[in-house]
């Protein structure tokens, strides 16, 4: 029998140091290139671009505070601020980022998320839908016409009745894991802003109507009137744009918040989220925005708008005038402006994400 082993010869270690040597530089590169893309626009490059957008559009002067809600006529009409954050914690912000206005819609996504969290996604698109009304946000006729009633969860409807599946005994244990799932997601303690509740629950009949008239239609899925308290409560929470990239983040981060490292919603949760954020974000502003921007978002009456992008980051755009839709003017310009000059799009063949 003859042994083929060799004993190792100065000439065969050498090759076997060459090889590991090798090996140790293409894992390097590799993974430096999964965080790190050589064409991905840098850093400096898009904390140039949010100043850019901020200078360009502060002084534009179109659209209207909202005034169904007495208290959002009077919220100062210049406020605007821009915060962007990447999944791993870098922020980039201009303007009014510390201002602390109300959530308004885009608590539905979060809401949304909760939902899943503790009745799996098919249970809530079973109870709730994913489809677009085409008609405005808070439309009884969409509730008249729709097979499902409750439309998708970013309508009044069909959020409300998102807000009656949370579990709890009662409406106040309800609205208690609603804003310690929010703060989860945040990473921050949020809360109510008292004076923007009161002035909307002293003016939310339309909404009592439509949850009432969900229930008759058997869609509701706790008390009515109750759910549309706690659901006047969830869009009363304050937020500052700062403390919105970070929620935004979280879900672009598929669910980890990325400053605490907590697993706050499902990873397999978000690309429903997501998906409902793009068909619907936007009220009837959704189809322009997916068209010329791409992205995900969802946008709130207070003038808020939070961007995602999945795996990468999120922006945030605060400004209160809004459009005819319901979506804040300069929010939306800001952020079109952005993602056009950063590469941004879902869609588009130049998208190239962030670094
Ligand atoms: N609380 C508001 C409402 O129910 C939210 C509307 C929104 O931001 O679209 O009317």
């Amino acid at each position: 029998m003859i042994n083929r082993k060799r004993e190792p010869t100065p000439m065969l270690e050498r090759k076997r140091m060459i090889r590991e040597i090798c090996l140790a530089t293409s894992l390097t590169i590799a993974m430096t290139a999964q965080t790190r893309s050589p064409v991905a626009p840098t850093p400096e490059m898009v904390r140039a671009t949010v100043m850019e957008a901020h200078e360009k559009f502060k002084g534009d002067t179109s659209g209207k505070n909202a005034d169904y809600i007495p208290y959002l006529a009077k919220v100062p009409s210049n406020l605007f601020g821009i915060a962007g954050m990447t999944t791993d914690g870098r922020t980039f912000t201009a303007g009014d980022v510390d201002y602390s206005f109300s959530i308004q819609s885009i608590s539905k996504v979060f809401t949304l998320a909760l939902a899943m969290e503790q009745l799996g996604p098919e249970e809530v698109f079973k109870k709730i839908g994913c489809e677009p009304t085409g008609r405005p946000f808070n439309a009884v006729m969409a509730v008249e016409d729709l097979p499902s009633r409750t439309g998708n969860p970013f309508v009044n409807a069909g959020a409300i009745a998102t807000t009656s599946l949370i579990k709890g005994p009662a409406a106040a244990a309800r609205w208690e894991s609603i804003l310690a799932f929010y703060s989860r997601v945040a990473g921050a303690k949020l809360s109510l802003i008292d004076e923007v509740y009161k002035s909307e629950a002293a003016t939310n009949a339309h909404n009592r109507g439509i949850a009432v008239l969900l229930e008759s239609y058997g869609r509701m899925y706790s008390d009515p009137l109750q759910a549309t308290d706690v659901y006047t409560k969830q869009c009363s929470v304050g937020v500052t744009a700062k403390q919105l990239a970070m929620m935004g983040t979280t879900l672009a981060n598929h669910g980890r918040n990325p400053q605490t490292g907590e697993q706050v919603i499902r990873r397999e949760n978000v690309p429903h989220i997501l998906a409902a954020m793009m068909m619907a974000g936007l009220y009837d502003g959704s189809g322009g925005w997916a068209w010329h921007v791409g992205l995900p978002a969802k946008s709130g009456v207070g003038g808020g708008l939070l961007a995602i992008v999945p795996g990468k980051g999120s922006i945030v755009g605060f400004a209160p005038p809004l459009d005819k839709a319901g979506n804040s003017v300069k929010a939306q310009r800001a952020i079109e402006y952005i993602c056009d000059k950063l590469g941004l799009d879902l869609f588009s063949p130049r998208s190239v994400g962030l670094n």
